[in-house]
């Protein structure tokens, strides 16, 4: 019988793997796709101009140890986000503003005040330590901010936050579950900075998935079940069997789930999870989080003076930047297409989500018609994957982040539970899931310290 059996071979099923590997515990590792990096998913161009990041991209050397330990040891190369030029801010359709990179948009006066305000006071909130208030757990954000005297701009503003950061809206989420997100991840302003302060500083000339993939070897591609989705899970005490939808069963003493907490409900679990671990974790949503990537010859905006930065009330797109390589001759703006706007958008067929996005680009750059010819396109719409369901990691319906706090991914019986979203540090990032599978790991091997080794 195996030591530990992980379900996920995404960053946190991975890193759990290879740490208990480590500690010398015998592993394999139950993974759905036929992948191994989850919702990190580095695909080629055609054009051989390196790869389009379909999810995770965006990591810092200083403020995630983690990834960037991996970096190193993997000798992986890396390209800083570029931050000159003009940013664009478009607040309906036709109408939109050009600010220097880095600023506030052009609004009046006292929205720019309005706005500093809010920013201010979540930056401070996230640099309080604990756990919000169950007050603040049972408002949406958006009335939260509603209390806080936000102007009609500003709000839009807040929205756009919530949409970038979770896939939802701002209506949908908790004040508390937004202000603890900040608190685990360096505060407000790290998650949102673009240079050496924040988490969007760095990305991969090859792709983030190569860590995965790296990862993958050390553990031993043997120990690696890949195309075989998890169906059931049954904790006999003594030891805990896994059962694939291809027929493989699987024995170990512990197992480590790093599957999503909002898709438990997928696995038939025997026993059946605690009443409370079932009421929060089905309570989870997956946000609209989708990924439009657009690849041309040369970076034409750059020439125009534009950083690739936008930021739209209008959407579909929500925001957008500048993802080249120019190791690679890779030259593509990359947009998310998330909450409300991304959830209309990925009902469309394939050639109508092309033309939404390369029409609002055109609105966004001055009707420049470079933009209408791409060498290359991709999206990517998380709800789709039957292994994701939507990204970038659950978020607790309003109120259930401060009631189930004392439940909320404990160890249930043999079964552990990791990913990013149980992180106490860079929650919903990399660093997050690589953060949580040491715990994970940690936490078997505590566990079967206290057991004999033979039953
Ligand atoms: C569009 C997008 C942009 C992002 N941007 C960034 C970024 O710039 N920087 C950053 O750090 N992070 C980013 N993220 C977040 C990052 O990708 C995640 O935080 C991280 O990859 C989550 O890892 P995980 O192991 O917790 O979960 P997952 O990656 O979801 O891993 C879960 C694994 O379980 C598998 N699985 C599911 N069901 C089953 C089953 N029944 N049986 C067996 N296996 C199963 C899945 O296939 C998957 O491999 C982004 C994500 C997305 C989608």
């Amino acid at each position: 019988m195996l030591d530990v059996i992980v379900i996920g071979a995404g960053f946190s099923g991975l890193q759990a793997a290879y740490s208990a590997k480590q500690a010398g515990l015998s592993v394999a590792v139950v993974e759905a796709r036929d992948r191994v990096g989850g919702k990190i998913w580095s695909v080629p161009l055609a054009s051989d101009r390196g790869c389009a990041e379909l999810g995770g991209a965006w990591i810092n050397d200083s403020l995630q140890p983690r990834v960037w330990n991996y970096v190193q040891k993997f000798g992986l190369k890396v390209v800083k986000q570029r931050l000159e030029g003009t940013a664009v801010m478009q607040e309906s359709e036709n109408e939109r503003s050009e600010f220097p990179f880095g600023v506030a948009p052009e609004f009046s006066s006292e929205e720019k005040e309005n706005l500093a305000f809010i920013r201010d006071h979540f930056q401070a909130e996230s640099l309080k330590k604990g756990l919000p208030s169950a007050e603040v757990d049972n408002m949406s954000l958006a009335e939260y901010v509603q209390k806080l005297g936000v102007l009609p701009k500003v709000a839009k503003m807040v929205n756009i936050w919530s949409q970038v950061m979770h896939g939802l809206e701002a209506t949908e989420e908790s004040a508390a579950w937004f202000i603890d997100y900040c608190r685990r991840n360096k505060g407000f302003m790290a998650i949102r900075a673009d240079d050496s302060t924040g988490g969007q500083y760095m990305r991969f000339q090859d792709g983030a998935q190569s860590i995965a993939k790296e990862i993958a070897k050390l553990i031993g591609l043997n120990s690696i079940y890949l195309s075989s989705p998890v169906d059931s899970i049954i904790d006999s005490k003594s030891h805990i069997t896994v059962t694939t939808r291809n027929g493989k069963m699987i024995t170990a003493r512990k197992c480590i789930m790093s599957v999503p907490s909002t898709m438990y409900k997928e696995f038939n679990i025997s026993p059946p999870l605690p009443a409370d671990v079932q009421t929060v974790t089905n309570g989870t949503v997956l946000g609209d989080y989708n990924k439009a990537i657009v690849c041309y010859d040369k970076p034409w905006w750059r020439t125009e003076g534009f950083n690739g930065y936008f930021a739209s009330y209008s959407g579909p797109l929500t925001l957008g930047r500048d993802t080249c390589v120019e190791e690679k001759n890779h030259y593509s703006l990359t947009a998310f297409v998330n909450g409300k706007p991304g959830r209309e958008w990925s009902k469309l067929p394939p050639h109508a989500r092309r033309a939404a996005v390369l029409k609002q680009l055109s609105k966004v750059f001055k009707g420049n018609p470079e933009v209408f010819r791409p060498i290359e396109y991709f999206d990517q719409i998380w709800q789709h994957e039957e292994f994701s369901r939507g990204a970038l990691a659950p978020v607790h319906a309003i109120g259930h982040l401060t009631k189930y706090a004392s439940v909320y991914g404990k160890p249930v019986g043999n079964l552990h539970f990791v990913g990013t979203e149980y992180s106490p540090e860079w929650k919903g990032y990399m660093e997050g899931a690589l953060c949580t599978g040491e715990q994970g790991a940690e936490q078997v091997l505590e566990s079967l310290q206290k057991i004999p080794a033979k039953i």
